[in-house]
């Protein structure tokens, strides 16, 4: 039942109460009170038989006599029903009060522990849970309330994670450069162009890292700034081949392309769906070995445009198929970091497609037999 029921219906059940109280008063105390008021009579009517002339009353006195009767009995009848009254009023005070007291306790007592428990979430306690004890709206914001403190218990663990995730990746270049840099100093490595390179390359790896990380973290808080327009999903497609051709063609890997032979309009940020496509076709390239083949088919199916980047290549076991968009999530550490790679790229086109209404996924028929990445962008 809603509160606002409950609520209604205590209400009616305190009036309900009190008029009980009150005719029970009215029924059984005042009739009472009213006949011990007539006890007196007889004794002001000298002990006569009611209703007749009281003996050694002459007519006119009897007259008299009755006149005050009837004046005695009002007021015996007033007081008696005032008495009872006074009675009623006090008892349904009483009792509306206590039906209100335990009415607002009820009430009151999720309100008091929601407000502890939001101070201790406050104090960094996000284990802290309620228990749901209605079905109105008291249970539903116990519920929210619950919902809530569960998505910041979730986001603090996201913040230590990712906390602990860069410091690792920003552990291995700087104790790289950190190296080089002792060794020069010591004169055990020679101050050649290619130490420098070295160096520097160490450099840039950490600077790609932070971009990275920029990208993600925008992405993470769900503030991708998405334009979207309509646009030709096979355009996109050409754009981010031709873009990626010469680094192919330097491996030694072909590339081939499968537009669909009508134009297909997507719903999407030009930028950020070539991006998209970037980080698949440069994947594909870093993990195919030359003289493999890279493959982008475009699709259209039912109200989404699906993109598919076949390769050749190193594949990916089903367990790594299942984190592989996990963010800093690496196949082969030590080469992917030799090549740059930060475990970043999926997770970031995961967001981007998922900001877009899309969806991504990975396949591959196991280790050494190539993998397709697909990801579908809605039709515009
Ligand atoms: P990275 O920058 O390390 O490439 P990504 O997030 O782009 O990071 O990829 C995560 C991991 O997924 C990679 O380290 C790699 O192990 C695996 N991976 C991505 N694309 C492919 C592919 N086409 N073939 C095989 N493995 C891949």
């Amino acid at each position: 039942m809603s509160l606002s029921w409950k609520l209604f219906l205590s209400y009616l059940g305190v009036i309900a109460i009190s008029l009980l109280i009150l005719s029970l008063s009215t029924a059984f105390v005042a009739p009472v009170t009213f006949s011990e008021q007539l006890q007196h009579i007889p004794r002001m009517m000298g002990g006569g038989p009611p209703g007749g002339v009281p003996p050694g009353f002459q007519r006119g006195q009897a007259a008299a006599l009755l006149q005050t009767l009837e004046a005695e009995l009002d007021a015996n009848f007033r007081q008696a029903v005032n008495g009872a009254l006074v009675l009623a009023a006090v008892a349904a005070t009483l009792a509306a009060g206590a039906t209100s007291w335990t009415i607002s306790r009820r009430i009151v007592r999720p309100i008091r522990e929601m407000s502890r428990a939001s101070q201790r979430i406050a104090a960094g306690h996000y284990e802290e849970r309620l228990a749901v004890q209605a079905d109105d709206e008291l249970g539903e914001l116990t519920r929210n309330f619950n919902r809530m403190a569960e998505a910041l218990a979730q986001t603090e663990a996201m913040r230590q994670q990712l906390i602990a995730d860069v410091s690792h990746e920003l552990k291995t270049p700087l104790a790289s450069i950190q190296g080089y840099m002792e060794g020069l100093q010591d004169g055990i490595i020679p101050p050649t162009a290619e130490t420098f390179q070295l160096v520097h390359r160490e450099a840039d790896r950490l600077q790609r890292l932070v971009r990275d990380l920029q990208e993600l973290s925008r992405a993470e808080a769900a503030q991708l700034q998405l334009e979207l327009h309509a646009q030709d999903a096979n355009e996109l497609a050409r754009s981010a081949v031709e873009w990626l051709r010469p680094q192919f063609d330097d491996k030694g890997i072909a590339l081939e392309v499968a537009l669909f032979p009508q134009p297909v309009r997507v719903r999407a940020d030009f930028d950020r769906a070539r991006q998209v496509l970037l980080n698949l076709l440069g994947n594909a390239l870093q993990y195919t070995p030359p003289g493999g083949r890279v493959t982008l088919r475009l699709d259209r199916a039912d109200s989404v445009a699906r993109f598919a980047v076949e390769d050749t290549g190193v594949g990916l076991a089903s367990d790594d198929l299942e984190h592989i968009f996990q963010r800093f999530y690496r196949v082969d550490k030590s080469r992917s970091r030799a090549s740059g790679g930060s475990g970043i790229g999926l997770t970031i086109a995961r967001h981007i497609v998922e900001a877009h209404g899309g969806r991504i996924w990975a396949e591959s028929a196991g280790p050494g037999q190539g993998s397709t990445f697909t990801f579908t962008l809605p039709l515009a």
